[in-house]
């Protein structure tokens, strides 16, 4: 592998080295070991020598005595840019205390992190692979660090891999993240997939030769493979579905890769021919992409021996930007960048991931001290989600329209239970006031506060209300003599 490397890379590489040298990681590994690693996730996803050279040297500047300036002059503009940008990130996750000092134009961390990444998103896609070594050598940190960085990676970098259809990474974080969010339930559920996996191995292997033999006597050429559903994309699935895994069809899933979209329709004409497609799950995301710009035929089939197996069709540059995303429409790009600018014809990124642009010009003006209105930035990244911090800069996601006591709840059945106020953006409030897009939230508590029945109208979050019902019950044992009524959350 190194022998692949260019004299810069391999230059980067030194200077790394010898930077870190005497570090040492929390696995008592030298630090080069982490550096390195990035610098082979980045490389796996086809990103450009500047990118892999400043994820070698992304946490010098922070942590040794090598300047912006000393890689700027070795390396050029363009690695000191991203090095710098990968730096000030973490800088500013360590300041969202200071919450009036940076962008006043906004209190939102959240887009403020965002517009930070923006000015050149490979430095989001080096904080990403940053992230994901960090996660796979969690089990190093002690065990608080270890929930804290898993939750943050569940709540915001996972569904942001999502976003932007990096579709291996988010599978990998969140599975790594979960593991440590919700143990016991990640061990069961992977148990509960590789239980199901082999009781369908046998028919679905007969599935996979008639589909073959069926596809060469159409002359067209494919691979198929199974695929593996990942553990957190069935727990949220199974939570959305009352835990009914009857509700669940694409457990056992088959993938077929073929090379134009006409053999893709072609496909699912010829798998349709061989079993029963079960109404209403036929979903051509080819003609009608996901948000996230992924592209795929799906289709649930009920094969001969009574089994529901679902169907994923697609050709390889769809497959490529369903596990790659963001990096490979840059691999792609590059190469449809030179073809069109011999053209005369300039364009940046696809069409799916415009609100890159928006985001970047918008960073642009906020730069030049320009007034913008953010709340017209349409963002979109999590339609139905807000982002709220805590005092200390913490990132809590919830449901718009969630109210203090989902938040208090949300950090603990302590502290919701023992409510007597909140700040909200360092102002007295109360707990009718919905939470709204950064907002800097403060629970005020006291010991000789219980949980309220009347509290029930102020929760809309079903985990906060189950545990303010919990603990009604518990208290109304001890010292309530009325059980309080079940009451419907309002909307
Ligand atoms: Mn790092």
């Amino acid at each position: 592998m190194a022998t692949k490397d260019s004299a810069r890379v391999k230059e980067a590489v030194a200077i790394a080295t010898k930077a870190h040298d005497g570090q040492f990681r929390k696995t008592g590994e030298p630090y080069i070991v982490h550096p390195l690693a990035v610098k082979k996730i980045l490389e796996e996803w086809h990103m450009d020598e500047d990118t892999i050279i400043a994820g070698i040297l992304h946490d010098t500047v922070e942590d040794t005595n090598l300047t912006l300036d000393d890689i700027r002059k070795t390396f050029g503009d363009s690695v000191a840019f991203l090095v710098d940008g990968v730096t000030k990130l973490s800088d500013e996750r360590a300041k969202l205390r200071d919450i009036d000092t940076y962008l006043p134009a906004t209190k939102d961390n959240f887009l403020r992190l965002m517009i930070a990444l923006s000015d050149d998103i490979r430095v989001l896609i080096i904080k990403l692979a940053d992230r994901l070594h960090n996660l796979r050598t969690l089990s190093a940190l002690p065990p608080d660090k270890q929930k804290k960085v898993a939750k943050e990676s569940l709540e915001v970098f996972a569904p942001l891999a999502d976003r932007l259809n990096m579709g291996l990474l988010r599978v990998e974080m969140a599975d790594l993240a979960f593991k440590y969010v919700d143990p016991k339930r990640y061990d069961y559920l992977k148990d509960l997939i590789a239980k199901t996996n082999k009781s369908a191995e046998k028919s679905l292997k007969k599935v996979e030769q008639e589909v073959a033999a069926a596809l060469k006597k159409e002359k067209i050429s494919f691979e198929i493979s199974g695929r593996v559903k990942s553990i957190y994309s069935l727990h949220k699935k199974l939570a959305k579905h009352n835990q009914n895994m009857g509700e669940i069809y694409d457990l056992t899933a088959l993938r077929i890769i073929v090379n134009d979209v006409t053999d893709c329709y072609l496909t699912l004409g010829v798998v349709h021919s061989l079993y029963t497609p079960m109404g209403g799950r036929i979903k051509d995301y080819i003609a009608m992409p996901k948000q996230n710009g992924y592209q795929s035929l799906h289709t649930t089939v009920i094969t001969k021996d009574k089994r529901i197996i679902e169907f994923q069709i697609r050709t390889h540059e769809m497959h490529d930007f369903a596990e790659h995303g963001l990096a490979a429409s840059f691999y792609y790009n590059e190469q449809k960048l030179t073809e069109n600018y011999k053209k005369g014809k300039i364009e940046h990124l696809p069409t799916n991931l415009l609100w890159i642009t928006e985001l970047q010009m918008t960073a642009a003006k906020l730069r030049e001290g320009k007034k913008v209105d953010l709340k017209k930035l349409k963002l979109n990244l999590f339609a139905d989600k807000i982002f709220v911090y805590t005092p200390k800069g913490d990132i809590i996601d919830l449901p718009k329209g969630s109210l203090p006591l989902d938040f208090a709840y949300r950090l603990h059945s302590e502290i919701g239970d023992h409510v007597v106020g909140v700040k909200i953006n360092g102002k007295m409030s109360n707990l009718n006031k919905k939470l709204e897009q950064g907002d800097v939230v403060e629970i005020l508590t006291s010991k000789n506060q219980t949980p309220k029945s009347s509290w029930l109208d102020k929760i809309i979050t079903p985990r906060a209300r189950q545990k303010l019902l919990h603990n009604l019950k518990l208290s109304a044992k001890k010292d309530q003599p009325i059980i309080p009524p079940l009451k419907k959350s309002k909307k």
